[in-house]
């Protein structure tokens, strides 16, 4: 579900004509809608009750302050994958001990930071990274009384069908240890007295769009538990990760309910703690991304739509070829769009490539997609943006990135400036 809706042919967030933002901060515009975040947490929270998860919001799939600190008063923890994504977390208040650190290649200095803060866990990519984890709490935290945690990251080699770069979770990906290993490594290391290696995480990959390798991995995980268990190791947590389904086409993905409906009887009874990571599936359509037609023109047989976005600003469509459904934000009433489907096709509509104005050839937000006629000066909402949006946005081409504006009710605000030429120079001077 989301709250951007069209009413008598305009788009509104939440109670906001789109136009109104569009014409206050200029465009590009990154607007996010409050409600829907909140929406989306608290559906995942209460599929999984039973549990009583932590569900902690992945940073790197939108990662502002004003979102982070929203977040962390519903409720939520934070994954994150660098020092700077703590840092982020910790201004906006969220609370250390309900942060999980994944990623294959921390540095030393941002294990400290993260041992200092306090960190809930450390999700250990290798067993190198695990000794390296060792070395430096005996270093730097020896005398604290409470001793990190650890999850191991376990690779459970299922096939995820998703985009390869989207993929984590078989055995040939950098992510994590294979299942044989694992037991290893906790025979090692599991009773470690600097380190409480005590938990395992896994998390397969994203854009995946069925439950199964869900299961299937949670199957092959369970197993692992009862085998660690048997040999006296502690096991307290299992961390799921992230990559449950986000509805960049209406409903083509399971629910929260659906997902939970399917894993929660699995878990149920084990003593685990159940913690996610769920990144687009809360923020995805909690966002879109305005954007003005620059200039329409013909190139042989293939009609374009020149618009003010282009891949700094969103990069998903030339970097994984992701689908953004994307509309004129004022349109005639009968081409108000009935689905944001890939094959949407209304009577009247133009096929066209939505491209940007930078120089690259990949510098398309979409190909052939079958809209309604637009023309210099239109908005245009690209759908479904709040993922990796603006977390991967850059300042190629010398672009400032877009401004970001959060929807509250009939209300909005900006809760990031839209960057200057001083901006992007002023390191270098
Ligand atoms: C990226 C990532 C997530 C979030 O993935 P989504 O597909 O956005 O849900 C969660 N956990 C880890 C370890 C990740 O790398």
């Amino acid at each position: 579900m989301d709250l951007f809706h069209y009413r008598g042919g305009r788009l509104f967030a939440e109670g906001v004509d789109v136009e109104r933002i569009a014409v206050d901060v200029g465009t590009p515009v990154y607007v996010y809608s409050r409600a829907t975040f909140e929406d989306h947490l608290q559906k995942i929270q209460q599929a999984y009750r039973e549990l009583d998860p932590l569900v902690c919001f992945a940073v790197k799939a939108c990662g502002n302050l004003h979102i982070l600190k929203l977040m962390a008063g519903l409720g939520s923890g934070f994954d994150i994958v660098s020092g700077g994504e703590l840092y982020r977390v910790l201004q906006a208040g969220g609370d250390p001990a309900q942060v999980v650190y994944a990623g294959v290649g921390k540095t030393d200095e941002e294990i400290v930071q993260a041992i200092q803060a306090g960190i809930g866990y450390f999700n250990i990519e290798s067993e190198q990274e695990l000794e390296n984890l060792i070395r430096l709490v005996e270093r730097h935290a020896s005398g604290s009384k409470v001793k990190p945690k650890a999850a191991l990251r376990v690779n459970p080699d299922v096939d995820y069908r998703s985009h390869a770069y989207l993929e984590t979770g078989k055995k040939e990906t950098k992510f994590g240890v294979d299942i044989e290993r694992a037991v290893a490594v906790f025979d090692t290391y599991g009773r470690n007295p600097a380190v409480q290696l005590h938990a395992i995480h896994v998390h397969l990959g994203t854009g995946g769009k069925t439950i199964d390798p869900f299961v299937d991995a949670v199957k092959k995980i369970l197993p692992l538990v009862d085998r660690l268990r048997e040999k006296g190791h502690t096991v307290e947590m299992l961390d799921l990760g992230g990559g449950y389904g986000a509805d960049y086409e209406t409903q083509t993905v399971p629910s929260a309910q659906q997902y939970a409906a399917g894993l929660v009887p699995l878990i149920k009874g084990k003593g685990l703690r159940l913690v996610l990571e769920p990144g687009k599936s809360i923020c995805a359509n909690a966002a879109i991304l305005l954007t003005r037609v620059l200039y329409t023109k013909q190139g042989g047989s293939k009609k374009f739509v020149i618009v003010d976005a282009g891949m700094n600003d969103l990069i998903r469509p030339s970097l994984y070829g992701a689908f953004h459904f994307i509309w004129p934000a004022k349109t005639d009433p009968r081409f108000v769009p009935t689905t944001r489907n890939k094959d949407l096709h209304m009577e009247g509509n133009e096929v066209a490539d939505i491209v940007g104005p930078i120089c690259e050839g990949a510098d398309f937000l979409a190909k052939d997609r079958s809209i309604p006629p637009v023309q210099r000066g239109d908005l245009m909402s690209v759908f479904t943006a709040g993922a990796y949006g603006f977390t991967m946005s850059s300042n190629y081409n010398a672009r400032g990135r877009a401004a970001e504006v959060l929807v509250e009710g009939d209300s909005f605000r900006v809760i990031r400036k839209r960057e200057t030429y001083e901006d992007l120079v002023a390191l270098e001077r």
